[in-house]
Formats: structure tokens, sequence, C-alpha cells
């Protein structure tokens, strides 16, 4: 069964369902992920969603089609997959809808955070080319600066991160991903969860209503 894990970008949905995957056993698929594994191996995938991802906008949903079926052909029908950038426009979420019963969406659970703290959270955040492991410049910085404190690689800005790309991601989302929000409340399959505040607690909140379904 798949969980959709939905908000804006800079909502927290990547550093939750990593912790919950870690800690609950879920499998976390992120498409944004697997696109930056494509473009790191340099794939034709790659080669053709690299500056698409640089300027923040949407890669085309053909591409994402692949991507998608490519991660989820591990899984098992038992398995709890948590959705983490997938489906981010009505066609993809009817895509997804196509996929059959072992593939079926449980629940959306969307992260609610204000404009102004997600502007400030992705213009901070910096990530960790090595082991993905990422930072805020103000709020968690790396102890030695520009160097992983886990795997000793290179944090820096991701260049979607800067300010340009993230004013092009936050209007893809409004314009395209928020009204996927309302195609599955129509299913009255949409949870809401707050995404400001400690990490733990919003965790706790998530985990509440994930393991509540
Ligand atoms: P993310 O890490 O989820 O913010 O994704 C990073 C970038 O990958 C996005 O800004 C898009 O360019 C691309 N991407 C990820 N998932 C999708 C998707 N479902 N549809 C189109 N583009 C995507």
């Amino acid at each position: 069964m798949i969980i959709v894990l939905t908000g804006a970008p800079g909502a927290g949905k990547g550093t939750q369902a990593e912790l919950l995957a870690k800690r609950e056993g879920y499998r976390k698929v992120s498409t944004g992920d697997a696109l930056r594994k494509h473009v790191k191996l340099g794939t034709q995938i790659g080669k053709v969603a690299h500056s698409i991802m640089e300027r923040g906008e949407l890669v085309s949903d053909e591409i994402l089609f692949k991507v998608l079926k490519e991660e989820l052909l591990t899984s098992a029908p038992e398995d709890v997959v948590l959705l983490d950038g997938y489906p981010r426009n009505i066609d993809q979420a009817r895509t997804l809808d196509s996929l059959g019963d072992a593939q079926r969406v449980k629940a959306v659970v969307q992260l609610e955070v204000p404009r102004a703290e997600l502007i400030a959270r992705l213009s901070g955040r910096r990530v960790c080319g090595g082991c993905g492991a990422t930072y805020h410049q103000t709020e968690n910085p790396p102890t030695r600066a520009g160097i992983c404190d886990k795997c000793g690689g290179t944090v820096a800005q991701r260049v979607d991160d800067r300010p340009e790309a993230v004013a092009v991601r936050l209007d893809v989302y409004v314009r395209s991903t928020a009204p996927v929000v309302q195609y599955y409340r129509e299913k009255g399959l949409v949870k809401q969860v707050s995404g400001v505040g400690e990490l733990e607690s919003i965790y706790k909140d998530l985990r509440g209503v994930i393991g509540a379904l």
C-alpha cells in the first residue's frame, strides 16, 4: 500500500520519510532522490532532467512514470511505501491510480508549513553531496563549515535551493501540486499534519496518523 506524503518544497517530507523508514520499517520512495541519482550517474534520464531540476520546474510526466515504475518494481504488495514527491500534478495522480491494487493509495498525508517558513528553510538548507545528510546554515550547521559530520563529504547548497529556483518551486507547488490534494480530498483520503515545530513532535504526529490507518 502507498501513503503519499505531500506538502510544499521545504515542508520536511524527505526528512520525516527518512525517519519513518528507519524507525518503522516503511519503504521510502522519493522521486526527487531517484532523479538526483540519475543525474549523478549521467543516465539518459539524468541528462534530460538535470537543467529542468536546477530551474525548479517539473520534469515530464513520461520520465516520472519510468522513474516511479523503476522505484516501485522491487516493492512487495505488503510493503508500506511512503511516496515523497509524487504525484505532483493531477495527471500523475491519475497515473498512480491506474497502477492497480498492489499500489493502492491508502492515504495522503499533507505536511503544512507557512510560506515564509518554507523560504527560510529552503534558502538556509545545505546538503552533503556524499551521503545526502541535510543541515541548515544557521539552525543546524555541520561542526566544520562545508564538511559533513557523518561522512566527511562536501556540504553545499542545492542549486534548486537558490532564491530564483525556490520561487519557481513554490509557484509550481501552488499551481500544479496543491490541486492534487483537492483531488484526493474528494476521495476522502487526505490527513493534515502541521509541519511546524520540533522534528520529534512532528514525527510523533505523523507516526500517529500513519499508524492508525
Ligand atoms: P524534490 O527533491 O522532491 O524537491 O524534487 C526535486 C526536483 O525533482 C523537483 O523540483 C522536480 O524538478 C523534480 N521532480 C521530483 N519529483 C517530480 C515529479 N513527481 N514530477 C516532476 N518533477 C519531479
